[in-house]
C-alpha cells in the first residue's frame, strides 16, 4: 500500500515582483487504488499543486508537508520523487526537439526502474502500449511532442504512465481540449492502468485534475474534491462532482469570482 499524504502545504511561485502565494494549505491524502478528482475554476492553483509534487523549481514550498509511505517527498529531486513512484502527466506537455520519443521513454524508464529494461520485452511493452492508445508506430522516430496535435500528446502522456508504472500518478487536465475519442481513448488507457496495476497487487493512486465534469463519466473516481483559492474547500464522493455540474463553483468561490 502506497500513500501520499499533502499536509497544509503552502507554495508561492516566482514572479518578476517577487514571491506569489499560490497554494494555501492544501490537505489531501491519496491512498493506493483511490482515485480523486480535484475540481476548480481556471486559476485556482491546480497545476501549481501538481508542479510542487513532481519538484518543478518554479514553484517554492514554503510550509507544509508531502510524504510518499513517510519518505519526505519535498527532500527528493525530481528523478528521486519519479523513482519512488511519483508521476505527472502534464496539462501542457512540453516539447523537446531532437529526442525521439523511443529513445525518450526508454532513457525514462530506465531512469526510474535503476536499470534498462530487456530490449525485446520493451519494444513488445511499448508496442503494445502503443496499440492500446492508438498511438501510430511512426511516433517513435519523432521528436518528443514535436508537432503531436494536442490528443497526441496527452496520449503520449498516459504512454508514459503506462510504461513507467508509477505508484501515485497525477493527471493534469488530461482531458482537456480532446474530442470525444481521443477522451475516450485516453480514460481508457487511464483504467487499463488501472486495472493492471490492481491486477499486479497494488493499484495505482490517482490524482485527476479535472475542470469539466465530462471524463469522470470515463474515469470513476472514489472521492471528488473542489480546489479554489490554493486549497481544497470541500471534499465528498461522486454525487459532488453531479453538484458542480448543475451549480458550478459559485458557491465556493464567492460570487465576485463568477461575475
Ligand atoms: P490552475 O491550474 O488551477 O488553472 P495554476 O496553478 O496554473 O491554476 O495557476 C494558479 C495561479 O498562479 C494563477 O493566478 C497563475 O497566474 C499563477 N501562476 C502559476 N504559475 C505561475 C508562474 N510561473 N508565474 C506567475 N504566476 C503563476
Ligand atoms: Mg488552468
Ligand atoms: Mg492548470
Amino acid at each position: 500500500m502506497a500513500t501520499l499524504e499533502i499536509r497544509d502545504l503552502h507554495v508561492s511561485v516566482v514572479t518578476e515582483e517577487g514571491p506569489k502565494e499560490i497554494l494555501r494549505g492544501v490537505d489531501l491524502t491519496i491512498g493506493s487504488g483511490e482515485t480523486h478528482a480535484i475540481m476548480g475554476p481556471n486559476g485556482s492553483g491546480k497545476s501549481t499543486l501538481a508542479y510542487s509534487l513532481a519538484g518543478h523549481p518554479k514553484y517554492v514550498v514554503t510550509s507544509g508537508t508531502v510524504t510518499l509511505d513517510g519518505e519526505d517527498v519535498l527532500a527528493m529531486t525530481v528523478d528521486e520523487r519519479a523513482r519512488a513512484g511519483v508521476f505527472l502527466a502534464m496539462q501542457y506537455p512540453v516539447e523537446v526537439s531532437g529526442v525521439s520519443t523511443s529513445n525518450f521513454l526508454r532513457t525514462a524508464a530506465t531512469a526510474v526502474r535503476g536499470e534498462a529494461p530487456p530490449i525485446r520485452k520493451w519494444v513488445k511493452e511499448v508496442k503494445q502500449s502503443m496499440l492500446d492508445l492508438e498511438i501510430d508506430p511512426q511516433f517513435s522516430e519523432r521528436s518528443v511532442n514535436e508537432g503531436f496535435s494536442g490528443g497526441e500528446k496527452k496520449r503520449h502522456e498516459i504512454l508514459q504512465m503506462a510504461l513507467l508504472k508509477p505508484k501515485i500518478a497525477v493527471l493534469d487536465e488530461t482531458d482537456s481540449g480532446l474530442d470525444v475519442d481521443a477522451l475516450r481513448i485516453v480514460s481508457a488507457g487511464v483504467n487499463r492502468y488501472k486495472e493492471q496495476s490492481q491486477a499486479s497487487g497494488e493499484g495505482v493512486g490517482i490524482l485527476l485534475i479535472t475542470h469539466y465534469t465530462r471524463i469522470l463519466r470515463y474515469i470513476q473516481p472514489d472521492f471528488v474534491h473542489v480546489f479554489a483559492n490554493g486549497r481544497v474547500v470541500e471534499s465528498g464522493g461522486p454525487a459532488l462532482a453531479d453538484e458542480l455540474e448543475t451549480n458550478g463553483y459559485v458557491r465556493f468561490t464567492g460570487a465576485a469570482a463568477a461575475v
